[in-house]
């Protein structure tokens, strides 16, 4: 495991590296809970923190609080107290403030790495709760809740930012020619696709996904442009065959103080547009402050 260490005495912080990297961990340290926090904040690989209570400043039971905030919902970080004291009062503290363990000061050899054991498989089944939350099945690409709680946060922001929604062609027919299955493989190869474009795509409906640019309809419809022709121009494997498809898309823009939801009526009126005008397209949705003039014919790209 990645672990980082946090203990003011150098000999101390010495002996227990010693003792965790001789059991194959990745050990980093530091004396102080400051030096601590900026480390995991500009080292999202860390697994664990080992942190003692009693720094000169910032005080371990702070640097738990915080560190727990800075890890949220979305990233298992274990936090594991030391302290020589016996005070149960402190061990409840230290529990309250977001650490998941606690050992004596100096930690037994076998004790700290029976509990990291522990660590290990907390964290591993964390990791595989927020991969079945955050990820769809089929595609891996991510899904629609994590896609719509990446415009909620980008609501809050004051830069301009564009949606791209697409959705595939003709897919019923797909699936009335190769079968259930034969559809799920196109999706899968269609989800391959955009993903190597951008792995931020998300699968927002069964052939419907979208992905949120932090930039101008400009570069959103370059993307929009690459992945439309990243699908129509290779034709997909199939077991038995190869098959053409494509798809349609709608690109909107929000500006600062747009809500969200405005912006991806816009991006679906865009995509309507992109369908009724013959599919295989990118449409652009008009905005507020003008269309965005992106129309050239052998690049498949309309205003709405
Ligand atoms: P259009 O060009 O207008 O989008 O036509 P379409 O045939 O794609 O129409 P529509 O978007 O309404 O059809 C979506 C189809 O996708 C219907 C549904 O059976 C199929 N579908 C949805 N989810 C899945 C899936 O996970 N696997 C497979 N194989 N098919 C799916
Ligand atoms: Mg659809
Ligand atoms: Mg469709």
């Amino acid at each position: 495991m990645r672990i980082l260490l946090a203990e003011p005495s150098k000999i101390g912080r010495s002996i227990i590296v010693q003792m965790l990297e001789a059991d194959g961990h990745v050990v980093a340290s530091c004396a102080t809970a400051e030096q601590a926090l900026s480390m995991l904040e500009g080292d999202e690989t860390i697994d664990v923190l080992i942190t003692a209570i009693e720094f000169l400043e910032m005080s371990g039971l702070e640097l738990c609080w915080s560190a727990r905030i800075l890890a949220g919902s979305q990233r298992p970080l274990h936090i594991v107290v030391m302290s020589a004291s016996t005070d149960e009062m402190k061990l409840a503290e230290a529990l309250d403030t977001g650490a998941d363990d606690f050992i004596g000061k100096p930690p037994k050899k076998t004790e700290l790495l029976a509990r990291l054991r522990s660590a290990q498989r907390m964290i591993d089944a964390q990791k595989q709760l927020i991969r079945v939350a955050s990820f769809d099945s089929l595609t891996n690409l991510r899904n629609r809740r994590v896609f719509f709680e990446a415009l909620e946060e980008e609501e809050k922001s004051s830069s301009v930012s564009s949606v791209l929604v697409l959705d595939v062609d003709y897919f019923k027919q797909v699936n009335d020619r190769y079968g259930h299955d034969g559809g799920d493989l196109v999706l899968k190869e269609v989800a391959n696709r955009l993903r190597k474009v951008d792995p931020k795509f998300a699968r927002i409906g069964g052939e419907e996904f979208a992905l949120l640019v932090k930039g101008p309809i400009e570069q959103a419809a370059v993307i929009a442009e690459t992945v439309r022709r990243e699908i129509a121009v290779l034709p997909i494997k199939l077991p038995t065959c190869e098959m053409s498809t494509s798809i349609s898309v709608g690109v909107a823009q929000r500006m600062p103080g747009t809500p969200m939801n405005d912006v991806m009526k816009d991006a679906d009126v865009a995509l309507y547009a992109a369908k009724s005008g013959g599919r295989n397209r990118v449409t652009l949705a008009r905005f507020s402050s003008g269309t965005a003039n992106f129309s050239s014919p052998e690049q498949k790209t309309d205003a709405a």
